[in-house]
This record gives structure tokens, C-alpha cells and sequence, in this order.
């Protein structure tokens, strides 16, 4: 009997356990739902990514891939019906709007006597199956990583093109990218994602312990995209991994990625709302004074350098290092005072590897409202950090044009030398010294 095969954040043909599933029944017919109500969202630069990344493979399924535009609910049973498969196979999703949205498929299918089959997930351990020895989620990353190793994965799934007898039907166009202007994203694709792999792994993957804190070099994988849309799966990576120090902090960060797709599996509120209620009780600053600094820091106006320069690396890119990613959100929360799921959204609208999992926690670690271990009182010093992780303040002179005047570290500093404010560049929006303290006024307040 024919089977569906319903890609969704697995998009590629290697080490894909659904693949093999669907293909154990019979011939198979490659489909991707372009879901109707995210295709007019905010998340412009990620939809442009995943589109790519969907041509991409239907060009591996020799243009075969079956895209239709509308709502799942709809589309795959009556795909199903039209081929007469006995079964729709996929990856399973963890994702608040993904669970929601496969129990729906899931109950119109059951109506018709077919069943949902999900095998395999975006992650090398599913969330929700790592615990505490009393049953209970890990709250703090640490535990939680030991645990995950413990626990194991299993080795990659030999998949490929090869491994089905595809079926094919009428495909809707896929949709035009959305107008980027001069947004630069890189390859999408599978293929693609193992030429950056294999890159890494011929370079930086050696010094990775030390240099991927580095905002200035090419020193991290830049894989996040390719494995938030499952171009690669994280096995396929950890089973190239040996102890090297590089490897095994590697690995680390692979795990922060499971880590935070376990927390918002356990607290699916803790997309919008505080993982520690305490801190929705905290005082953040409204109004058109709040709004004001707000866009600064969208536009990389900030006046601090290093803020900035992710700032705009962001919306030159879609993507910002992760050590950046950190001072800006901090820098949002703890200088000016705002909350964290405002950030939160821009950088959604701005990601290329947006994830909920993952930039929603991401921002509340920042913020001292979630899983950070020695939560509040780290107040990243932007200044102390661009110094730091941008030693020669290349960094910055990439991204921030009137500062290229400004040489070495001195970038980092601009008041303080007699050419600073020239050019353009903005006076710094607040004194981080005094809003550090404010910041520890209120966090006072509501732990009091
Ligand atoms: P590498 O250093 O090469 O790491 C390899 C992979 O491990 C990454 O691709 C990513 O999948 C995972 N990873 C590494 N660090 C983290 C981390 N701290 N949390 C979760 N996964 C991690 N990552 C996203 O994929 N999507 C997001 O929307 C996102 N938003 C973030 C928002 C904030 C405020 C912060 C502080 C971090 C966010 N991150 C997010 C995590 C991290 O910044 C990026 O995964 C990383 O910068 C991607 O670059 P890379 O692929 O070169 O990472």
C-alpha cells in the first residue's frame, strides 16, 4: 500500500527514520504543507530560509516533492484518500503549534480509518524522555546534559533518495521568496548544510572550546538554520564527534538545543509567559520613552558598540553570534528595563534560524526569569564584553560603518577618544553603570 511521507522541520533524505518507515509500506508520495496561517506572519527571514530550503529538496526528489499551500488538517487527509495510502508517515514535532496541529491531522485521519505514524524526532533525544531519577524534568542545563548522555542516541538512520519508490502528483508553486532587501542569507539545503558541516568540521570544529566564543571569527558551525529545519540531524553530527575538546563542547551546545526543547515540552506556556512567575511582578519600563529605546536597540542605536553591531549583524544576516546574542538580550532586560518576550519577537521576525524552543528560552536564560542556575545578578557588561570577545574590535567596524575610523579595541570605547562622535555614531542611550544598579533595585523588590 502507498504511504504519505509529510516533511515538516526534517527536510532532507540522510539519516531520516520516517523515510525508511514510510518506505517499508510501499511506494511513497513526498509532501510539504505550506500552512496558510504561518505563511503571512512576521518571521519573514525564516519563511525565506525554509522556502529554499524546500526548493532545495525538491530538486533532490527530482522536482517529485508535492507542496501544497492551505491547512494540514485539510490537504493530508485528502492527499492520503487521493492516493489511497494506508498510512502518513513524519517525524514527530514537539513544537507548541506542531503537537497542536498533528493531533488535528491525527483525529481527521483516524475518522478515515488511516493513522498518523510518527518516527523519530528533531532531536537525538526526544523531549520529555530524559527525567530526574524521581521522575520529575530537569530545570538547570548542567544535570540535565549529564543525564542526556547517559541516556544515548541511536546511530544514523542509512536513508536516501534511493531508499523509496516515490510517487508523484500535482504540485502548487512553490511560493516567491519574501522581499528581503539586503539580507543576505547563505545556502539553504541539505546539501548545503553538509559543505558547511564538512567546513567546520575541516576547521573550526578544532578550536572550537576556545575561539566560538569569538564574536569576530568564523568560529562556530553557523549549522542552526540547517538543523532547525532538519537539512541535518543532530545524530548525524554527534556520531562524527570524538572526546577532543572541541568535540566534547560541541556536543555541549548540541544538548543546550535538546535541553530547551525538554523545558518548553514540560512548559508550554513558557513561549510568552515568565518559566519563573516571579519575575512577571517585576517593574519594566511603558511607555514613549520605553518604545524610544526600544527602537534604538532594534535599529543598533544603542551608542554601545557591541550591542549595536549584533544588532545590525542581525539584520544584515538573519543570524548573530551567539555571544552577541546573549549582551543584546541582556542589554534589552537589564540596561533598559523592557521585557524580554519584546526582544524575544524581534529576533523572530529577524532569525533565520528562528525556534521557539530555543530563542524564547534563550531570552528568559538572559533575562534571569528561566533556566539559568546563578540567575539574576549576571548583568553582562557590554562594554567589558566587547573588549573581551572582540579584542581587535573587527567585529564591530564590520557592522558599524561610522566607527571604522576607530582602530583596535579603542572601537569598543568610542567616547573616550577624541574622534568617538564623529561620523554619526549616537551618544550612548543610558549609563550601564546606573542601570545595572536599577536593575538589581527591582529584581531587590520582587525577591524580597
Ligand atoms: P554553534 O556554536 O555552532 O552550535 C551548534 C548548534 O548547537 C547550534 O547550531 C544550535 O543548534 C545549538 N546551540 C548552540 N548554542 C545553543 C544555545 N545556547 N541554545 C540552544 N541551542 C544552541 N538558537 C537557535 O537555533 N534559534 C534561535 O531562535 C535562537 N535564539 C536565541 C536567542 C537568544 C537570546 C540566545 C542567547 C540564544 C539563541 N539561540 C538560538 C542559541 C544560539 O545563539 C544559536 O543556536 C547559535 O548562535 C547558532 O550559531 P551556530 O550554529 O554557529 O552555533
Amino acid at each position: 500500500m502507498p504511504a504519505l511521507l509529510w516533511f515538516r522541520r526534517d527536510m532532507r533524505l540522510h539519516d531520516h527514520p520516517a523515510l525508511l518507515a514510510a518506505a517499508e509500506a510501499g511506494e511513497v508520495l513526498p509532501v510539504f504543507v505550506l500552512d496558510s496561517r504561518q505563511l503571512g506572519g512576521p518571521e519573514a527571514v525564516s519563511r525565506t530560509y525554509l522556502l529554499r530550503s524546500l526548493r532545495a529538496l525538491n530538486e533532490q526528489l527530482d522536482g517529485g516533492l508535492c507542496v501544497r499551500v492551505g491547512e494540514p488538517e485539510t490537504l493530508i487527509p485528502a492527499l492520503a484518500r487521493e492516493v489511497s495510502a494506508e498510512a502518513v508517515h513524519v517525524s514527530a514535532d514537539y513544537g507548541n503549534f506542531g503537537r497542536r496541529r498533528d493531533a488535528a491531522v491525527a483525529e481527521v485521519l483516524a475518522a478515515q480509518g488511516l493513522s498518523l505514524v510518527a518516527t523519530g524526532s528533531p532531536y537525538a533525544v526526544a523531549p520529555g524522555r530524559v527525567l530526574k531519577d524521581d521522575g520529575t524534568p530537569y530545570r538547570v542545563y548542567t544535570p540535565f546534559q549529564r543525564a542526556w548522555l547517559r541516556h544515548g542516541w541511536r546511530a544514523p538512520a542509512v536513508s536516501s533518495a534511493a531508499s523509496a519508490r516515490w510517487l508523484r502528483l500535482r504540485s502548487d508553486a512553490i511560493p516567491a521568496d519574501d522581499d528581503l532587501g539586503t539580507l543576505q542569507l547563505p545556502p539553504a539545503g541539505e546539501v548545503a548544510a553538509h559543505a558547511r558541516w564538512q567546513h567546520f568540521c575541516d576547521g573550526a570544529l578544532a578550536d572550537y572550546a576556545t575561539m566560538r566564543d569569538r564574536a569576530d571569527l568564523d568560529g562556530s558551525s553557523q549549522l542552526s538554520a540547517a538543523l532547525r529545519f532538519g537539512e541535518l540531524h543532530p545524530r548525524s553530527l554527534l556520531a562524527q564527534l570524538g572526546e577532543e575538546p572541541g568535540h566534547e563542547v560541541f556536543r555541549k551546545e548540541l544538548a543546550w538545543r535538546e535541553f530547551y526543547a525538554d523545558v518548553l515540552w514540560h512548559n508550554p506556556h513558557s513561549a510568552h509567559e515568565y518559566l519563573d512567575a516571579r519575575f512577571a511582578a517585576m517593574e519594566y519600563d511603558r511607555g514613549a520613552e520605553a518604545e524610544l529605546r526600544f527602537r534604538a536597540w532594534c535599529e543598533g542605536r544603542t551608542g554601545y558598540p557591541f550591542v549595536d553591531a549584533g544588532m545590525r549583524q542581525l539584520q544584515a544576516e538573519g543570524w548573530m553570534h551567539n555571544r552577541v546574542r546573549m549582551v543584546v538580550a541582556s542589554f534589552l532586560v537589564k540596561d533598559l528595563h523592557l521585557e524580554w518576550q519584546q526582544g524575544a519577537q524581534w529576533f523572530a521576525r529577524w532569525l533565520r534560524d528562528f525556534d521557539l524552543a530555543s530563542n524564547q528560552h534563550g531570552w528568559q536564560w538572559t533575562a534571569g526569569s528561566g533556566t539559568d542556575a546563578s540567575p539574576y545578578f549576571r548583568i553582562f557588561n557590554p562594554v567589558a564584553q566587547g573588549q573581551r570577545f572582540d579584542p581587535h574590535g573587527d567585529y564591530v567596524r564590520r557592522y558599524v560603518p561610522e566607527l571604522q575610523h576607530i582602530s583596535g579595541a579603542a572601537v569598543h570605547e568610542p567616547w573616550a577618544t577624541t574622534a568617538g562622535y564623529t561620523h554619526g555614531y549616537p551618544q550612548r542611550l543610558v549609563d550601564h553603570g546606573v542601570e545595572r544598579a536599577e536593575s538589581l533595585r527591582r529584581y531587590q523588590a520582587i525577591s524580597r
